[in-house]
């Protein structure tokens, strides 16, 4: 059997409900004009406001959706926030936690990741979690002990082996500039270790993405790497051919 990959679209802050309307048409167009790849698990995740638009134009499709974020609480006063049951309710698969963009932009730290974790779980809904050091931790050779720290923290006592990680270097994500495939299979070798030693057996069908400036040209190198089993994609997910390239750059015999 082919190895399977996960190609996850991240649309961050972009696309109105009908912008994403018309992106989601172009995906499905595509892919099915392409071909149906069985070895690949495409996901995309709009912004809030298009996730149900979205879903009801991708019902009964193989092509899953997910969010960009939840709150950890189930309900209350956390006014302009969303919560892992309202999510699941609009049969989404995944959420993407623990992006650079939040724990930069927004200070989101560990602990807020791991209980955001712990919802999602509860919910049914795979947490796709984002790791990544910057530039800084990569100079002062801080990179594998950055990618624990995070995932020690985000995954404390977590034994639910539903989830997805993402390393996302810092310093790639939406500059063109992309961790050599070489670099990139480092983290993701140490990854796996990691996921093997909290998961067992079943860390070993972790999905492991890589993030940063994934584009057409540079996925399949990046993918053909032992412990690379996908891609999380920024910017080129945007462009449905830019996408659907990406997906039909997964190797398969
Ligand atoms: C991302 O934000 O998750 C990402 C990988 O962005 P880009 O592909 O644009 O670098």
């Amino acid at each position: 059997m082919d190895r399977q990959y996960l190609i996850v679209g991240n649309w961050k802050m972009n696309k109105t409900p009908s912008q994403s309307a018309n992106l989601v048409r172009e995906i499905v167009d595509l892919r099915t004009k392409r071909g149906i790849a069985s070895h690949v698990t495409i996901a995309i995740c709009p912004p809030f406001t298009s996730l149900d638009r979205c879903a009801a134009l991708l019902s009964g499709m193989d092509i899953a959706i997910g969010a960009q974020n939840l709150y950890f609480e189930e309900e209350g006063a956390f006014t302009g926030e969303i919560s892992a049951s309202m999510l699941k309710d609009l049969d989404l698969e995944y959420v993407i936690l623990g992006h650079s963009e939040r724990r930069t932009i927004f200070h989101e730290n560990n602990e807020l990741i791991h209980q955001k974790i712990k919802a999602a779980q509860a919910c049914q809904l795979t947490p796709i979690l984002c790791v990544g050091e910057t530039l800084n931790e990569r100079e002062a050779n801080r990179t594998l002990a950055t990618i624990e720290e995070q995932i020690s923290s985000a995954l404390n006592g977590v034994v639910d082996s539903n989830l997805v990680i993402a390393y996302e270097p810092i310093w790639a994500i939406g500059t063109g500039q992309t961790a050599t495939p070489e670099m990139a299979q480092e983290v993701h070798q140490f990854i796996r270790k990691l996921l093997q030693k909290q998961f067992g057996e079943k860390g070993q069908r972790i999905h492991i993405l890589y993030g940063g400036s994934m584009k057409p040209d540079n996925a399949a190198s990046l993918l053909k790497q032992p412990d690379i089993t996908g891609g999380l994609i920024g910017g080129a997910s945007l462009v449905a051919e830019s996408f659907i390239n990406i997906v039909a750059a997964t190797p398969h015999d």
